[in-house]
């Protein structure tokens, strides 16, 4: 097949030069603090919790650390704004932060007691039996990450951190190779740059030591890596996630997985993925579709293969009477063990969660895994600067001794052989599971989502006309997110915006949150390039663009969606 990869049209951006820097405020207006948090999910929060924790048994280092030990940036509303997940959780990690604390406190909907998971085609739903061991949940709980993000907010303030919501980190400062903390964005620019009436700068936050908790697609973890040569064996890569959330009529007992319809199962589409259908409590459930961003089809789109999935009849059976409440979008970096950074700290830094690659994909699980990961950089940090250094490689081994290093090892090559095709690398990963990673060994080629070639293919024409009721288009979606980003809004998408049909199109179709549109005059014109228009206040942050040849930098503080229950 040849087509066009967006690759060969790298986005304008010149990471380490433009979010790399030192410290440029004057001494009296920085803002110090003992240690900067970058990100207000499960892995900055447990982190941050996790040091207030520690620091109540050490008032020497506490009080060396200043009125503010603990800072913690977010720049969604609040932490919880921009974080989407499945979720069904493993409880290692809440047992170990809260020992106190009882399930039935924590913000989870249920715990799991059965499961099953299905084959679809067009018209069936065949159970598959035995289950695939990868997707038993029993002893997991169901939650929602934006739930949970706010509960660990409350809990990280209440212990003392200050929590800087609606405040991006746009630069990581560097002064001789170590990091001194970030420096957070300008807010109240309008779409050309200038400044508002209410303009405020941004500020230094000189820090002891800096925690890249960034989640998927890290702005300043991308930098970092560039700048300290941090990236994986492998290059890293991405699947899709949408999501909404229905309230039903009838409560569902079990926590589902579809494989199959409504993707294509030709090895030459590269369509991996699934969906997920969990309970929420008695009256919701929520639905979602994950794909890798490895797919070929142009017209492709995870938003639109959601609302196909709908209409299949097993589904919308769970749905029929309901309505729809909540609906988001989120990648998840699914390059696995041999993408995750070489090393996870440098001198005055450490990288945890999803920004440093500790998801299992074959599973769906990362909050356990950057909860863990945030409470060992509290501890090694912790440990390091009461020695007064700000070496913190002791946190790398410690990951990669531990549950998180050990089982993304099992799976090292599990997302590669999908490559050859829905069966065949089905049986390939199945084989490896059964071997925990052993057969067939070594460490499998992967290439970057966006080098993939693109083509105009034929997926777009197979989705469903949005009703309002049963599917729904991008843009109503989108004000399911709660997003309300104010329409001048300063563009924090970064592409090129004369491009081959294919990749313009790539974009169109896969952005869930309908940021890209080729100009009506063009749409049908055949011209091989195209021009394209974009929106940036749709924005939900889901992070694609980073994967599929674009490059997106944190909106204005406070900008995006306002997730409260995906
Ligand atoms: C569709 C989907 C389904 C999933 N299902 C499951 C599941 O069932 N079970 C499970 O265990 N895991 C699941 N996961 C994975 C899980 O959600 C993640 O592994 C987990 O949320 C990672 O936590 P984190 O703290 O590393 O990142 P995140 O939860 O992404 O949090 C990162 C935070 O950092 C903030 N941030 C980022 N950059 C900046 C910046 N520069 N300045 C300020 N703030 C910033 C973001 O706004 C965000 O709030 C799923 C993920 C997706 C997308
Ligand atoms: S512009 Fe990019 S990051 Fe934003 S919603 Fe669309 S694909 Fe996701």
């Amino acid at each position: 097949m040849s087509g066009v990869a967006p690759a060969e049209f790298p986005p304008p951006v010149e990471p380490t030069e433009e979010f790399v820097g030192s410290i440029t405020d004057p001494e009296d207006e920085r803002i110090e603090v003992g240690v900067a948090i970058v990100g207000g999910g499960p892995a900055g929060l447990a982190c941050a919790i996790r040091i207030m924790q520690l620091l109540e048994d050490e008032p020497e280092l506490a009080e060396s650390l200043g009125e503010v030990p603990v800072a913690l940036i977010e720049k969604g509303k609040t932490p919880g704004a921009h974080t989407l997940s499945g979720a069904n959780m493993r409880p290692s990690a809440m047992r170990e932060l809260f020992p106190d604390l009882d399930p039935s406190e924590w913000p989870v909907y249920q715990e799991v007691e059965k499961d099953a998971v299905y084959l679809l085609t067009k018209k069936a739903a065949l159970p598959l039996k035995p289950m695939p061991p990868n997707f038993r949940n029993h002893g997991n709980y169901v939650t929602s990450v934006a739930k949970l993000s706010r509960f660990l907010n409350d809990k990280a303030e209440e212990a003392g951190v200050y929590v800087l919501p609606e405040t991006a980190a746009t630069k990581l400062l560097v002064e001789d190779r170590v990091v001194v903390g970030v420096r957070s964005g300008d807010k109240g620019r309008d779409r050309e740059g200038k400044e508002l009436g209410n303009f405020e700068p941004g500020s230094d936050l000189v820090a002891k030591a800096t925690v890249l908790a960034e989640g998927t697609a890290g702005h300043l973890t991308g930098a970092a890596l560039d700048y300290f040569d941090l990236h994986g064996h492998l290059p890293q890569r991405w699947e899709l996630g949408v999501k909404e959330v229905w309230k039903v009529q009838k409560p569902l007992d079990r926590v589902i997985h579809t494989m199959g319809w409504p993707l294509r199962k030709g090895a030459k589409w590269n369509e991996f993925g699934g969906s997920f259908i969990y309970p929420m409590g008695e009256d919701k459930i929520c639905i979602g579709m994950v794909c890798g961003l490895d797919y070929t089809d142009a017209t492709f789109s995870v938003h639109d293969a959601l609302q196909q999935l709908k209409t299949h009849q097993f589904v919308s059976k769970l749905i029929e009477g309901g309505e729809r409440e909540a609906w988001g979008a989120k990648t998840i970096p699914s390059g696995g063990y041999w993408s995750m950074p070489r090393k996870l700290a440098v001198p005055g830094m450490v990288i945890a969660g999803d920004s440093a690659t500790m998801v299992n994909i074959p599973e769906l699980k990362g909050i356990h895994y950057a909860m863990h990961a945030g409470m060992y950089a509290a501890e090694e940090i912790v440990a390091a600067l009461k020695r007064d250094e700000v070496d913190f490689s002791a946190y790398d081994e410690r990951v990669r001794n531990s549950v998180i290093g050990k089982d993304l090892y099992k799976w090292r090559n599990g997302r590669q052989p999908f490559s050859k095709g829905f069966f065949v690398g089905g049986a390939i990963a199945s084989a490896m599971t059964i071997t925990q990673g052993f057969f067939p060994g070594g460490m499998w080629k992967q290439v970057p989502d966006a080098e993939e070639e693109m083509v105009l293919g034929g997926a777009g024409d197979s989705y469903p006309k949005p009703d309002g009721k049963l599917t729904f288009d991008k843009l109503s979606s989108v004000f399911a997110s709660g997003n309300a980003t104010r329409d001048d809004a300063p563009n924090h998408v970064r592409i090129q915006r004369h491009v081959p049909r294919e990749v313009a199109q790539t974009w169109v179709s896969m952005c869930p949150a309908q940021v890209y549109e080729i100009p009506e005059d063009q749409q049908g014109n055949g011209a091989a390039e195209v021009d394209l228009n974009i929106v940036p206040s749709n924005c939900v942050q889901c992070g694609a663009i980073t994967a599929k040849g674009g490059r997106l930098t944190p909106p204005e503080g406070g900008d995006g969606p306002l997730y409260t229950e995906v």
